[in-house]
């Protein structure tokens, strides 16, 4: 999540922070969070999607996402097309709840809360907190349940999402971008497929001569051919060396 203004740090939550929350069927609130949000997806959310979905990352794109440019980095930001007003309700929600729930989104894994995290230099761990989004009707606060904010993460299975969207940071805060210089339509194209549009990025790199101009060995080779996950590695590793 890109921020504009930080949270004050009284409102931040740390790891090992406890937090009580319970989210269920049986409130009067289910599914009310499921409509007229900007849900953004991250490449590994549209990865598990897709996948959910069985679909082609191009009809994924151009089906289910809303594409514009953060305005200060030049980076894409996609979110996730919503139906129309005045409900505009996420397309995977029905009545018994979400259809693509095993491969909900980051955002979704997250609420009420949202994460903010910055690269350290030395490459250990990001820094990171959390803070509260906007929860108006949301019924989940319960002081019977806390877990830290540790346990929640396990508990929701989004550490896996949180390793693949860290890896973005590498690309954002890359020693050689000019922070002042939006990306050019050529470098926005090149995260556009790298990064989102996976399966056009197989295609590419197995239909030119990517392979051997970047020496993959023949064990990337073969994991990249059937794991989003390898391709997705791939294409940033290949990102943090030509992009700037
Ligand atoms: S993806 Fe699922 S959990 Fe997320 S907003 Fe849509 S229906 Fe709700
Ligand atoms: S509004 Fe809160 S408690 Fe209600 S379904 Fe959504 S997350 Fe759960």
């Amino acid at each position: 999540m890109i921020l504009d203004s930080l949270p004050l740090p009284e409102d931040r939550f740390y790891p090992s922070d406890k937090f009580g929350f319970s989210c269920h069927e049986g409130l009067t609130c289910f599914n009310s969070c499921c409509r007229d949000k900007h849900l953004l997806l991250t490449p590994y959310d549209i990865i598990r999607l897709k996948k959910a979905l069985k679909i082609h990352s191009d009809d994924f794109l151009c089906n289910y996402t809303i594409y514009h440019t953060d305005q200060n980095s030049g980076f894409p930001v996609l979110s996730l097309k919503l139906g129309d007003a005045p409900e505009r309700c996420c397309p995977f929600v029905e009545k018994q709840g979400c259809r693509v729930y095993a491969n909900r989104p980051t955002a979704c894994r997250l609420f009420p809360l949202g994460r903010a995290s910055s690269i350290k230099q030395d490459g250990s761990r990001p820094d990171e907190f959390f803070f509260l989004l906007n929860t108006s009707g949301c019924l989940g606060f319960n002081k019977k349940e806390e877990l830290t904010i540790s346990q929640r993460l396990e508990d929701q299975e989004v550490l896996p999402y949180i390793e693949m969207n860290d890896k973005m940071l590498e690309i954002l805060f890359h020693p050689r971008r000019d922070r002042k210089k939006p990306l050019d339509d050529k470098q926005l194209r090149k995260v556009m497929v790298a990064c989102y549009n996976l399966d056009v990025f197989r295609e590419f790199v197995f239909n030119t001569n990517f392979l051997d101009l970047f020496e993959i060995d023949l064990e990337t080779r073969s994991k990249i051919a059937n794991e989003d996950e390898a391709l997705l590695n791939l294409g940033l590793a290949y990102l943090r060396r030509t992009l700037f």
